[in-house]
């Protein structure tokens, strides 16, 4: 018992040891933060007397638009001339903007006013529009001179782009809209990555790492397709190539997407062994975005078209699960399709070439993606909760003793090394009683064992009846337990143990078996302040337990009691 004490006080004190590395991290960031703030308001101070700060320099910028150049020109096999209207233009300004030419130069051109504008570089274009590239003409009244867009063939057919026309102001605001739902979606990803780090710092399961990198992937592709990787100037090196990027990165979603929504719809529940089908797919997807740099035109094409065929089939897999697992009252599966949703809606919507999704596809995708990624981290928090559940019950039963539903001698220590810990904080008496059943092996040999685990339980509810706070008594195994008493005295201690031993001597009535006599016998022991650690505490509980044992049993012994000289002392 002493020996094993001994080994908990030093678990204690290891306890204490990991608490100390946060506590030295946040001393370290508390010193950090110490030298820093003093240094940040020494800059902020540097030029004094002023009451406003000016930034940039003069310009001689004469437009500001890029002229364009005659090879970007030359790619451009797409022209639309919108045409003035029959009685010639009006005299007003006309607002231009194109949408959704995700790869190469967009030329809007007026007469011999032209600008050539790149989704990929923010400085390419007019700042008066930000999601799409714009212009805006002033045609004299009367005049017919059509206003002429190119841009090169799209990679996939179905992607053609928008053009808006209209007064300035209507058009811009609806450009800033667009603008503002791609930034909110990439923002939200952000958002979600984030907290899912947050969420691995706590839970250090690695799901939340694989979440994390998938967050990762969707921002990078969302920043392509958007045209936010060019704001305010490129910080990926797109430059002309767009739909390698496009490509590559849709590669990437893919891999993540794809095994991620089969599993949200409960594929993996379903079919355990689906595991490797899911790595294939994942690792070949990978594979191909891998492989995209080194591809041609063609072949770029033509793997844009496969991996929209393999979305596709995905989702009509995906779905099926899905509802197979719903049918199962599989109610996970609810999560995979809802996060599946906007996929289909997009799918039907392409078949039916709806107009909304031509002249919106690009926040179609984004907002399909980050709610996708919301569904995930729904069923990633769900998951964290089922996580810390299981915790708490593997804690729980880890601490609890199977028979008597007590505390067990591992939780027990835990318990008094804090009640030692608050005694001394907070100056106040803790006494504790070590509680031998007297002659239990007889009661198992006369009785048989089952009527010995009754005692034992009969005994714990006994005790548990007499102290204040249910933790309070502690099973330390066999017929051993361990009372605390925070905030009784020496004299307290006694009259309460006394009262212990009572209740234990009752326990035979309570059970009703004849001949059945329970008794206990007690050692008390008061803490002594900066002599006594947890083991010497329960040490000399434990040898006043023994001289009760000696002194005949069935009383309370008093650990300051001097021993009698023929005690013999236990080690
Ligand atoms: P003493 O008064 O000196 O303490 O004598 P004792 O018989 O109580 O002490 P001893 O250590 O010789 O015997 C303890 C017995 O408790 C032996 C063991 O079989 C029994 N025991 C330990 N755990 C359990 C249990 O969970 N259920 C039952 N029924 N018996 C147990
Ligand atoms: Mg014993
Ligand atoms: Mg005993």
């Amino acid at each position: 018992m002493r020996a094993g004490a001994r080994q908990q006080g030093g678990g204690v004190r290891r306890r204490h040891g990991g608490s100390g590395g946060t506590v030295a991290a946040a001393r370290w960031l508390a010193w950090l933060l110490c030298l820093l703030l003093p240094a940040t308001a020494l800059a902020g101070t540097a030029q004094p007397g002023r009451d406003v700060l000016l930034l940039g320099a003069a310009t001689d910028e004469q437009t500001p638009q890029r002229a364009c150049m005659p090879d970007v020109l030359a790619r451009h096999q797409q022209v639309l001339a919108v045409a003035a209207p029959a009685e010639g233009w009006s005299g007003a300004p006309q607002a231009v903007d194109v949408f959704g030419v995700l790869t190469g130069e967009v030329r809007i051109s007026h007469g011999d006013r032209e600008i050539c504008g790149n989704m990929h570089d923010a400085r390419t274009r007019d700042s008066r529009f930000r999601a799409g590239v714009g212009m805006v003409v002033v045609p004299e009244a009367g005049e017919r001179e059509p206003i002429v867009v190119s841009w090169t063939t799209p990679l996939k057919p179905g992607w053609i782009p928008t053009v808006r026309l209209g007064a300035p102001s209507p058009v811009q605001q609806n450009d800033t809209a667009r603008l503002l739902v791609r930034a909110a979606c990439i923002a939200v990803v952000i958002a979600l990555g984030l907290s899912a780090l947050m969420g691995y710092v706590t839970a250090k399961d690695r799901s939340f790492l694989i979440y994390v990198a998938v967050c990762l992937v969707f921002v990078l592709w969302q920043a392509v397709l958007g045209g936010l990787s060019g704001y305010p100037e490129p910080w990926l090196p797109v430059h002309d190539r767009a739909a390698w990027w496009l490509v590559a990165l849709s590669a990437f979603a893919q891999a993540v997407l794809l095994p991620v929504l089969w599993r949200l719809n409960g594929g993996d529940r379903l079919w355990p062994g689906s595991r490797a089908g899911q790595q294939a797919v994942l690792w070949g997807l990978v594979a191909a975005g891998l492989c995209v740099p080194w591809m041609g035109l063609a072949a770029l094409a033509w793997t844009a078209s496969a991996l929209e065929h393999v979305h596709v089939f995905g989702c009509v897999v995906c779905l099926g699960v899905g509802l197979w697992a719903l049918w199962r009252r599989d109610g996970y599966a609810l999560a995979g399709l809802l996060a599946l949703a906007p996929w289909w809606i997009m799918i039907i919507a392409d078949a039916l070439e709806v107009r909304w999704l031509t002249a919106y596809r690009i926040e179609a995708l984004q907002l399909s993606a980050t709610w996708f990624l919301m569904m995930s981290a729904y069923a990633l928090n769900l998951r964290l909760g089922r996580l810390r559940q299981q915790r708490d019950e593997m804690r729980q039963l880890a601490d609890t003793d199977g028979l008597t539903g007590l505390p067990n001698r591992r939780a027990g220590l835990r318990l008094l090394a804090r009640h030692m810990e608050r005694a001394t904080l907070e100056h106040q008496p803790l006494a504790i009683g070590f509680l031998d059943i007297d002659l239990f092996k007889d009661i198992n040999d006369q009785f048989g064992h089952e009527v010995g685990d009754q005692v034992l339980v009969a005994v714990a509810r006994g005790l548990r009846g007499s102290v204040r706070s249910q933790d309070d008594v502690i099973r330390m195994g066999g017929e051993e337990f361990l009372v605390l008493l925070p905030g009784a005295g020496h004299a307290a201690a006694l009259a309460r143990l006394e009262n212990v031993r009572q209740q234990v001597a009752s326990v035979s009535a309570v059970l009703g078996i004849a001949g059945l006599a329970v008794t206990a016998s007690i050692g008390a022991a008061v803490l002594r302040p900066g002599r006594d650690d947890l083991a010497g505490l329960l040490r000399r509980a434990d040898h006043a337990m023994y001289r009760a044992k000696r002194a005949g049993r069935n009383q309370v012994c008093d650990a300051e009691q001097p021993a009698p000289a023929d005690d013999p002392v236990v080690v």
